[in-house]
């Protein structure tokens, strides 16, 4: 990674000693000793990788895919420990794993997503790791609820655990699938400015599902000052058992990680959240947010031109578009903008709505 200078929040902690932020990589499920062998030692060889990571129990949306190698996996991970001199992490979801994975000297253990959602299950592992000298990182819950995440973190500091941090890995929502799972950036930089001495970790590979976009959000994830970064990687991925579509090889891993820019921290008198450079980075995620929101309303715009088409309708429903300008005007009013702006905008929307439809309609 090559640094740059950015005022933003300066820190280092437990996770992070220095401004580069830390990789963490491996597959996102261990298959056989030689897929993970092989996979980490191309990692470690890459020279971009911190901590290797291993999923042994894979918590699935739905039985009937690979549910992880189980407890067998673990010798195998142990030996990529040893053979790689890198620390390993692999998620548990149950106390038993805990004392599985300490057991076979897993370094770092980690919360997955769908175990954060539900408190008993993290108090169980909260009280397996009580007195244990072991760091956790606790991702964010399924759904975007802010308390919950938080809830999960209070959980392990109550039993003392000191070396704690945080992964942002997205939020399931419905409509469109531009993401796997949506960052809502809004709640990772909330959860900074609430932790700010905890470090944070972005996981782009389960917010995009696909690796076209993992560079963008990596980028994005170190610009807003996040600690470190978890990217899958396979040997094979396109034939990987678990999250085919997402994952990437060590070396275009390791290319990926050389591309993206650090930023330099730099001690800000105003404080982080209030410099210059941090709010311009809100208005960029913003930013983006809009422009993503702009493609999922055409989406749907041409879906219904593709309606219209079919049931021989006129592109223009007037009474429709002045339900639309009311609605919108007043509810833009109610929020402080003026009704000049609001106006030009809704009108500068429909008009690409409008096209979209149109060429549909040629088509
Ligand atoms: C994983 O890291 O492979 C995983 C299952 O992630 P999540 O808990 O974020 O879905
Ligand atoms: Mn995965």
């Amino acid at each position: 990674m090559s640094t740059e200078t950015l005022t933003q929040k300066s820190k280092t902690n437990w996770f992070r000693k220095t401004d580069v932020p830390v990789v963490i990589s491996g597959p996102c499920s261990v298959e056989t000793e030689e897929q993970v062998l092989e996979t980490c030692k191309r990692l470690k060889a890459t020279g971009k990788v911190d901590i290797l990571r291993g999923g042994i129990w894979k918590p699935r949306t739905r039985p009937g895919t690979f549910e992880g190698i189980g407890i067998k996996g673990l010798p195998w991970m142990k030996r990529v420990k040893e053979e790689t001199g890198l620390p390993i992490t692999v998620e548990v979801a149950k106390a038993a794993h805990v004392d599985a994975c300490l057991a076979f000297g897993v370094d770092i253990l980690w919360i997955g997503a769908r175990t954060t959602v539900n408190p008993f299950a993290v108090q169980e592992i909260a009280d397996a790791v009580r007195g244990v000298d072991i760091p956790i990182l606790v991702k964010n819950p399924i759904n975007p609820d802010l308390a919950l995440w938080m809830g999960g973190m209070e959980r392990f500091r109550a039993v003392g655990v000191e070396k704690l941090g945080a992964i942002h890995r997205g939020f399931s929502h419905i409509g469109e699938k531009f993401y796997r799972n949506r960052p809502e950036w809004q709640i990772a930089i909330e959860f900074m400015r609430q932790n700010p001495d905890t470090p944070l970790i972005g996981d782009p590979s389960h917010i995009c599902g696909r690796r076209d976009i993992l560079k963008d959000v990596s980028q994005k994830a170190i610009d807003l000052g996040f600690d470190g970064l978890m990217v899958e990687s396979h040997i094979d991925p396109d034939n990987a058992w678990s999250d085919a579509k997402q994952q990437i090889t060590p070396e275009v891993l390791g290319d990926m990680i050389t591309s993206l820019k650090a930023r330099q921290t730099k001690e800000n008198d105003e404080g982080a959240q209030g410099s210059l450079d941090y709010l311009r980075q809100e208005i960029n995620t913003i930013d983006d947010d809009i422009l993503n929101l702009f493609a999922s309303r055409m989406g749907i715009a041409r879906k219904i031109g593709e309606y219209k088409k079919a049931n021989n309708m006129t592109i223009l429903q007037q009474k429709r578009w002045n339900e639309i300008i009311e609605k919108v005007q007043a509810k833009g009013v109610e929020k402080g903008l003026s009704k000049e702006f609001i106006s030009k905008y809704i009108k500068a929307v429909h008009d690409e709505s409008i096209n979209q439809q149109e060429e549909i309609m040629k088509g």
